[in-house]
């Protein structure tokens, strides 16, 4: 039976973590319809295996939109690491000991381990306050685009089918983001190809309650292994333990079942010199290890890929999640304003512009560390053919590192790019931390700010919350020196500015929202001043743009943006918290942010 063609403005297909967190920008930006189906009820899905990690960039990010504080309140915050060798001698600089190194700069300087079953209650929680429930079981079975009907209006035809009716449905839609992982019916739909290989690679990983002699064991920890590779333990939520290895083919050749039993009498032989118990097993898998790729992200301007559905890779690195949530958050807020006429639609083709190159870095990343943890030197290694995998699979991951921590992820200067623009601001400052520059392209540092009066702390991303608007953060300096009050007076008389500031409200009956109204609008200004004073307002001779704060008094964010206080600077943040340019600090800068502007909105 067909009822009547339903309409919505974005249809989510699959509701794993990357569908959920769509879902949710998408609502909680609000003013557009979205609906997302997922084939399976989840209490049929894994109990609770799969991802367990979030690194630090995915953390902020989840923070700049209200998800991460549930999130911290369930997880195992994992701050340390440590490696055995095979002898179980602890061994230093190897295995996971990036994680102590290169997740410095931000409040989440941890892995936040939780396992994705529950980070995905947390997600699917958040959605449904915004009054979107996943639509299961509910099956996507077809597409079909008219192409002859104009982009922004319902062009795309899904057909669906409810599992539990049997009845086949009609979607109509102006968009459809393909969240449906690994095996994406979107993606095989629209016939995009998904480059790379499957190796005979197979990996376990078993989840639960133990008891053993690890010297470490609430870690992120590694054992090397002669017979099973770079054995992955991690203490998780709950109390739990995760242990991963590679299941070699002289291994398999042992069983003719591969049960759970036999996941279990293989981890108790992993992590020898060490004894292990389980008292119980929450969740065990095997599976093969690849890496593939779509060959594009984005078809006929309307059907996007994010997540697994447009690349796997092995879990070596526990970036499968992370990188679906960048997609995420990337594409949701472009979507968001193009659907709300507030934006070109150009800005859509930013997406893969810039997610595809960073998950080409991770593949290629991928590819040599999940050799390396299965005990082989990389495919084009050109070094010493004896050399030791495991010293080889510390310097790749310390290598990776600030990109697998998310936190020196960047996108390209292309000339042709819309949102990462060169500025006007060159720094005369070396940058604190110079492993992860400042400037356009880049994430915008989390320094902590003083409130006025009170000089409480607070974070600028907890300033700056991802409601789909950009922030513009005046660096004043010191206002006698730089020429923060004639830009400020030159930033309130333009028009254009001011017209941007207030568009994007929306009516919604939502009680939240209707708070957060008070906040949207397509630009927010902060003025942040150098040191700690009475009033913004008596060190700036007039009104600060926007809400004030304070650097601290040892002057950390001026350090960490590398801004002289004697000159100041502009720095404008995208929604998804990247800098979009950093401007000098003087009147005419005004005219480089309406030209920022002026390129992506309508
Ligand atoms: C053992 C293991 C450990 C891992 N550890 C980590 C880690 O620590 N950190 C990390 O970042 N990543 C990790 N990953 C990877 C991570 O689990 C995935 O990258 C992540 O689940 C991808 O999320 P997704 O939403 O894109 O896809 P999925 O989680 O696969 O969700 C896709 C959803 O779409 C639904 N669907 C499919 N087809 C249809 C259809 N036709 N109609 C409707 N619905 C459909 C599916 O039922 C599914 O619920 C791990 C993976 C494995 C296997």
């Amino acid at each position: 039976m067909t009822t009547d063609p339903r309409q919505v403005d974005v249809l989510i297909v699959g509701a794993g973590p990357v569908g959920l967190i769509t879902a949710f920008q998408l609502a909680k930006f609000g003013g557009i319809s979205v609906a997302i189906i997922e084939k399976n009820s989840k209490s049929i899905q894994d109990a609770y295996g799969r991802a367990i990690t979030l690194y630090p960039r995915s953390s902020e990010m989840l923070d700049q939109l209200g998800l991460a504080e549930e999130l911290a309140q369930q997880c195992f915050a994992c701050r340390e690491t440590a490696t055995y060798n095979s002898h179980g001698e602890e061994v230093h600089g190897r295995g996971w000991s990036f994680m102590e190194t290169g997740m410095s700069d931000t409040a989440w300087n941890f892995a936040l381990v939780l396992r994705q079953k529950y980070q995905e209650d947390v997600f699917r929680r958040a959605l449904r306050e915004y009054g979107v429930e996943v639509e299961a079981p509910v099956r996507l079975d077809g597409i079909v685009v008219d192409e002859s009907i104009p982009l922004l209006q319902h062009r795309v035809t899904a057909t669906v089918h409810d599992e539990l009716t049997s009845e086949r449905k009609t979607i109509k839609c102006k968009f459809v983001i393909g969240c449906d992982g690994g095996h994406s019916s979107v993606r095989r739909l629209i016939d995009i190809p998904f480059r790379g290989l499957t190796t005979a690679d197979k990996w376990v990983r078993v989840d639960g309650l133990v008891e053993t002699n690890v010297p470490r064991p609430r870690t992120y920890c590694a054992i090397e292994s002669p017979t099973h590779g770079n054995v992955l333990w991690v203490g998780l939520d709950r109390g739990r333990t995760r242990i991963g290895y590679a299941f070699t083919q002289d291994r398999e050749k042992a069983y003719k079942v591969f049960d759970e039993a036999a996941a279990v009498k293989e981890a108790i032989a992993a992590v020898k010199p060490f004894d292990v118990t389980f008292l119980t097993v929450d969740w065990w898998t095997i599976y093969s290890v690849g890496q593939r790729i779509a060959e594009t992200f984005e078809k006929k301007d309307c059907i996007f890929l994010a997540g697994d559905a447009c690349h796997t890779h092995s879990s070596g690195a526990a970036q499968g999640m992370n990188t679906g949530i960048h997609d995420s958050v990337n594409l949701a807020w472009k979507l968001s304003l193009v659907l709300r006429r507030l934006a070109r639609t150009d800005i859509l083709q930013t997406y893969q512009a810039e997610r595809m190159p960073n998950v080409e870095r991770l593949i290629q990343y991928d590819r040599d560390i999940s050799r390396l943890m299965t005990n082989r030197l990389p495919e084009d290694w050109q070094g010493d053919p004896e050399a030791d995998v495991n010293a080889i699979l510390g310097q790749v991951m310390g290598e990776a590192g600030s990109f697998s921590s998310g936190l020196g992820i960047f996108y390209e200067l292309a000339e042709t790019s819309l949102l990462s623009v060169p500025g006007s601001f060159t720094s005369s400052q070396q940058v604190v931390d110079v492993q992860q520059p400042v400037g356009p392209g880049r994430r915008a540092p989390d320094v902590t700010l003083l409130k006025p009066g009170t000089f409480e702390s607070t974070r600028l991303i907890s300033e700056t919350p991802n409601r789909s608007s950009f922030y513009l953060v005046l660096f004043a300096g010191n206002p006698l020196l730089t020429e923060a009050t004639a830009f400020a007076d030159a930033f309130d008389t333009s028009t254009y500015l001011s017209g941007i500031q207030s568009r994007g409200k929306w009516a919604d009956s939502h009680a939240q929202s209707v708070l957060a109204n008070n906040w949207t609008g397509l630009l927010k200004c902060l003025t942040v001043l150098p040191q700690p004073a009475s009033s913004a307002y008596e060190v700036l001779g007039r009104e600060p743009l926007g809400r004030a704060f304070f650097d601290t008094h040892e002057g950390v964010a001026y350090k960490r943006y590398g801004v002289d206080v004697g000159a100041g600077c502009v720095v404008l943040v995208r929604p998804d918290g990247w800098i979009g340019t950093m401007l000098s600090l003087s009147e005419s800068s005004v005219r480089e942010v309406e030209m920022y502007f002026s390129r992506i909105l309508l």
